[in-house]
């Protein structure tokens, strides 16, 4: 059978096609010279499927895309509180290039806004690098999240430079209130190549599954960032990665994602996809008119809403049973799916169900496929309430999704036959 996804993307596409609405971003000039016919939409999997409709091999300069990915690089680089004590987390509401910053302490508002892109260039690789090997530690990290060696349109980024007055502006306002301690020029040379980094929809599909996938490249096995950091790089574009359309954003589409004026646009939706379009005609947002739109069709159509998550706890326990054995009554919960804190606390109220003569307890966790730390930890509990109460506690884990957990006084074993007496 032909596989149905690409089929339904070449149908998106075609059905945004005729808008030609907006213009390509005019303020760089070889980026006011792209093709605004060119039109694409690709998604990936975390488990490295990637699905592609239209001209998902054609580059493009990723531009404000950069800016979830190097924040993430200074995260992992100089740790959160560095960071942080720089750059704010709060939504500006204001537009990408907008001269704001925190009125008591100078700090840009968030990450995703020029002011705060500007400063956490900055913060890239070890403390005092020189800019070329920040340069490169951008270059190379990019790599890393897409899964390939990346390559920077030079054009692009000094036809950039020879416009790039505002982004100055932004850079001597940062070094008058030291935020920003170097030459702010240096800095702003540095950002506009970041933002040169030639990209395909492929590329930045890979990219967003990266961070989908608690920062593992889906194709590489890569571990580029942690999941710590690529929590907070989620919720920052959920909240700020769209400017002053990210309530909207937030509201409709309901997917961490983030634009830039090369035409681009991701989604990242954690444990599933990462989606990309490239259709280089903007909005006044700064936006492509017709990535907006896919997105738009794309989180109805697939129910990618990340408020719209269908309740995991409620079959948490496939079946609860006594069996009586030789040894007197067992109690068997078989448990399936992943276990969160909703689905251990049904757990709870199940096991608070099992008597003090029912001699054995087996948590059968066969069907089980993952087990989150605050759900481990309410089921050790529960297993030492157990046996502290002098009841025999049995784990039937044949894919070790206790992996090596204290499990106390309990016993593992890889069989419901070794477990039920
Ligand atoms: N290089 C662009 C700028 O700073 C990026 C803007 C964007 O893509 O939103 O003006």
């Amino acid at each position: 059978m032909r596989s149905i996804i690409p089929d339904y993307l070449a149908d998106a596409l075609f059905r945004v096609e005729p808008d030609t609405s907006g213009q390509p971003a005019q303020y760089i000039p070889e980026l006011a010279g792209a093709d605004p016919e060119r039109l694409a939409a690709v998604v990936a999997t975390i488990d490295g499927e990637v699905y592609g409709a239209g001209d998902s091999d054609a580059e493009f300069t990723i531009q404000s895309i950069s800016k979830p990915f190097v924040y993430a690089l200074a995260l992992a680089d100089r740790g959160f509180d560095t960071v942080l004590d720089k750059v704010g987390v709060e939504p500006s509401g204001e537009a990408f290039n907008e001269v704001s910053l925190e009125h008591d302490t100078g700090r840009p508002l968030n990450p995703m806004i020029n002011a705060g892109a500007l400063t956490v260039q900055s913060l890239i690789g070890p403390w005092n690098s020189e800019p070329a090997e920040r340069g490169e530690r951008v270059r190379q990290g990019l790599s890393a999240f897409a899964g390939r060696e990346l390559t920077i349109d030079e054009r692009v980024s000094s036809s950039e430079m020879d416009t790039a007055h505002r982004n100055l502006a932004i850079a001597h306002m940062l070094r008058s209130r030291d935020v920003l301690t170097e030459d702010p020029r240096t800095v702003v040379e540095g950002y506009v190549r970041q933002c040169a980094v030639l990209v395909t929809a492929r590329d930045l599909a890979m990219m967003a599954a990266t961070l989908a996938n608690r920062g593992v490249n889906p194709l590489t096995n890569e571990q580029v960032v942690s999941g710590a950091v690529v929590r907070y790089v989620l919720s920052v574009m959920f909240t700020c990665g769209m400017y002053d359309a990210a309530g909207d954003w937030a509201t409709q589409v309901g997917i961490p994602a983030k634009s830039g004026v090369g035409g681009g646009l991701i989604g990242a939706l954690p444990g599933q996809v990462g989606i990309a379009t490239f259709s280089p005609r903007l909005d006044e947002h700064g936006h492509s008119v017709r990535g907006v739109s896919l997105f738009e069709r794309f989180s109805s159509d697939m129910g990618l809403h990340v408020m719209e998550i269908p309740s995991a706890a409620s079959s948490v326990v496939r079946s609860n049973q006594v069996q009586d054995g030789e040894r007197g009554a067992t109690r068997v919960l078989r448990l399936q799916g992943g276990i969160r804190f909703a689905g251990a606390e049904r757990i709870i109220r199940d096991a608070e169900e099992i008597e003090v003569d029912e001699a054995r307890v087996v948590f059968d966790l066969s069907l089980v496929y993952s087990l989150d730390a605050v759900a481990r930890r309410l089921l050790l509990e529960i297993t030492r309430r157990l046996t502290d109460g002098d009841q025999e506690v049995y784990f039937v884990d044949p894919q070790g999704i206790l992996a090596h957990t204290d499990v106390g006084a309990a016993v593992v074993v890889d069989e419901l036959e070794g477990a039920v007496g």
